[in-house]
């Protein structure tokens, strides 16, 4: 059962009433961005670096990834070529930052592999593939869940998909978008259900909030309509998490979200 809380939402936004768990969503988003701006994700200067990040970020930070990157791209292996050729034992060494690094560096191995068998090592070839077709065959790979899959395909790919996170999760949970149990396809659903309608917001010109990056050339690549909302969302619910959506304590008091919580949950 949905139980926000419609007068809540007049005072901050233009999309009233949003009675319903798909309203509520598009109200977050249009709060977020309005507030926040564009976030600039995923930070990356190749589409290669994004699937390498995307690997890299699985249990553990995103600092801790930076790192992981930059020592590849001093070792000037930061590319397909470069992962394919490079010893195993020397990217181990490189990525060792970012945690389960034998793991990670035999996945990203994996990876090249499978893109030489299937595509030629082509990526442009691999991404022109239908969204549903290659998700199912990135899934398919070890140490690829729908996360990591998500994350390549909407951010390396530029395929209309929604990425659901752990923030994404915890936020929606607390405002109480869809029952707990939720399996990872129906928030995906959700989301991608209640973004995709033509709307007409225009976000904060300057980029800001916890989660934003400075412009990359990934972050500025052109994409379609759907794909670029999803892609900014993403961005705006990390920030939200990392901030003010804490796993011990929230803190809804400063959170621009607050005004949202459904009217019977105190706000902390
Ligand atoms: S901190 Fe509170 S208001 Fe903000 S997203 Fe979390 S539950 Fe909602």
């Amino acid at each position: 059962m949905y139980f926000g809380h419609p007068c809540r939402s007049l005072l901050r936004l233009d999309i009233v009433p949003h009675e319903t768990p798909a309203e509520h969503v598009l109200a977050m988003y249009s709060s977020l961005s309005r507030a926040w701006g564009p976030q600039h994700w995923w930070p990356a200067r190749t589409r290669f670096e994004v699937i390498v990040g995307a690997y890299l970020t699985q249990n553990t930070n995103w600092t801790n990834v930076e790192l992981a990157l930059k020592k590849l791209r001093s070792a000037r292996v930061l590319s397909i070529a470069g992962i394919r050729k490079i010893p195993i034992r020397r990217l181990e060494k490189l990525i060792r930052s970012s945690g389960y690094f034998r793991q990670k560096a035999r996945r990203l191995k994996l990876f090249v592999a499978f893109l030489d068998r299937k595509y030629g090592g082509s990526l442009e070839r691999m991404f022109a593939q239908p969204t549903a077709k290659l998700r199912d065959e990135l899934l398919g790979l070890e140490g690829v869940g729908p996360e990591t899959a998500d994350s390549i395909l909407l951010y390396a790919g530029q395929h209309p998909i929604f990425v659901v996170d752990t923030y994404t999760r915890r936020i929606s949970e607390r405002h109480e978008l869809f029952p707990a149990k939720s399996n990872y396809e129906e928030v995906r659903a959700f989301y991608e259900h209640g973004l995709s309608v033509e709307m007409n917001i225009v976000p904060a010109p300057q980029s800001s909030g916890p989660a934003s990056h400075l412009p990359s050339p990934m972050s500025l690549v052109a994409r379609e309509p759907l794909a670029r909302v999803f892609n900014e969302m993403h961005g705006l619910l990390v920030g939200v998490g990392k901030k003010y959506c804490l796993k011990a304590k929230p803190r809804c008091d400063e959170c621009p979200l607050k005004l949202l919580l459904p009217a019977h949950v105190p706000v902390t």
